[in-house]
């Protein structure tokens, strides 16, 4: 059996819930399909100790503010989860779950959408499949032949799992910075290899000032004004608490990065060696987009060139959540409302739907 809708969301985490906010107030009819057994996203899977580095009010889908947690000035991970589920609830949002789509198709007028639970028939498709199912790893020689446990940010959960071993966090970003903060304290042998040496924000920039740094720029660019440079011109590591506290009390010294695993660690070019029970990869994401490959729309770096949320290729899709190339901190939980409301006005415009009112 097909079922038939005017707009499937593929992806039920905050920006497939944020999109579905925005078609719901557009009257759009539509149907989330999100592969996971309960709400959340990604939110669900992540490490004990991650927090985010915004406070709550600095954190919300449009709509409803996620309410604050207490003792928290950052909530963690699972705060947010339930505020997601929470939100999902609130909207009486029609999400099916657990419902994989395996593919997105074109069938003349509409496109189809092939799930492990049937068969969706669409006049507009928004994917919102985030990046946390597609784990990247570089192609560093001798990964064969470690004999220790590899693994990627997606599969590390606390520094009691490593109790007793040498472990290598390979990675500058905001994920390696955390990890290698939250193993140090704990007594790990740690050694952190970075491409290039940490950049640290300013430990009094959090996500609240990264979300006006990249509004700024919008603005700029929107406006015809020279490039503000973005948040990536400030830094890559967010001092969060607990990466300040380690880096201040000396535990974050980083190596730079080896040129090969061996059997029994790492070794830097000079032939200096560590030894090690695991590598740790906090060496980043691409997109989830495998079910859209039918489409033949794929452009560099696994990206689908886009127009905004559109895709140049093919108007009756939409991409979301996935970074600033499907919009500015769109990405972000604060960040991905904007670029869902243009993508639902759009998929109004198109389905022949004008805006119930011009500043939903
Ligand atoms: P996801 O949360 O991954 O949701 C996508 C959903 O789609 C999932 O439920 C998934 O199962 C489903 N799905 C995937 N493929 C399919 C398919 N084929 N069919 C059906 N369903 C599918 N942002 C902030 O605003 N503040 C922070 O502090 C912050 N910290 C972060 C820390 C880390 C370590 C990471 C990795 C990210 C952080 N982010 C933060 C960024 C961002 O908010 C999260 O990555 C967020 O989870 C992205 O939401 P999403 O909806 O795009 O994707």
């Amino acid at each position: 059996m097909t079922h038939a809708v005017d707009v499937v969301v593929v992806g039920g985490g905050q920006a497939g819930l944020a999109a579905g906010y925005h078609l719901r107030r557009l009257g759009v009819g539509f149907a989330v399909l999100d592969a996971q057994a309960e709400p959340g996203g990604a939110w669900r899977h992540a490490w004990d100790s991650l927090h985010l580095f915004s406070p709550a009010a600095h954190s919300s889908l449009p709509g409803r503010p996620m309410p604050a947690q207490a003792g928290q000035e950052y909530p963690d991970a699972r705060h947010v989860a339930e505020y997601l589920t929470d939100y999902e609830r609130r909207y009486g949002l029609p999400v099916h779950r657990p419902v994989r789509v395996g593919a997105v198709r074109r069938d003349s007028a509409r496109l189809r959408v092939e799930t492990d639970a049937g068969t969706w028939s669409a006049r507009a498709v928004v994917s919102a499949t985030g990046t946390w199912w597609r784990p990247f790893v570089p192609a560093v020689p001798g990964r064969e032949a470690f004999a220790g446990r590899q693994l990627h940010t997606v599969d590390y959960r606390r520094p009691a799992d490593f109790a007793g071993q040498r472990v290598v966090v390979v990675g500058g970003g905001n994920s390696g910075a955390q990890i290698a903060a939250d193993l140090a304290p704990a007594g790990i042998d740690l050694t952190w290899a970075t491409l290039r040496p940490p950049r640290f924000l300013p430990d009094d920039i959090d996500g609240r000032a990264l979300f006006d740094v990249a509004t700024a720029r919008r603005r700029a660019l929107e406006a015809g004004r020279a490039d503000t440079g973005g948040v990536a011109s400030l830094g890559d590591v967010v001092a969060v608490p607990p990466v300040r506290a380690a880096r201040d009390a000396g535990l974050l010294k980083a190596q730079p990065m080896f040129t090969r695993l061996t059997e029994d660690g790492v070794e830097w070019t000079d032939g200096t060696r560590a030894e090690a029970d695991a590598v740790i990869w906090c060496t980043g994401f691409r997109p989830a987009l495998a079910h859209l490959a039918p489409l033949g729309l794929c452009g560099a770096r696994g990206r689908i060139p886009t127009d905004g949320t559109r895709a140049v290729g093919e108007p009756r899709l939409h991409l979301l959540g996935y970074g600033d190339w499907t919009g500015p901190a769109s990405a972000t939980l604060i960040g991905v409302g904007r670029p869902a409301r243009d993508a639902a006005r759009e998929i109004a415009a198109l389905l022949g739907r004008s805006p119930a009112s011009p500043d939903v």
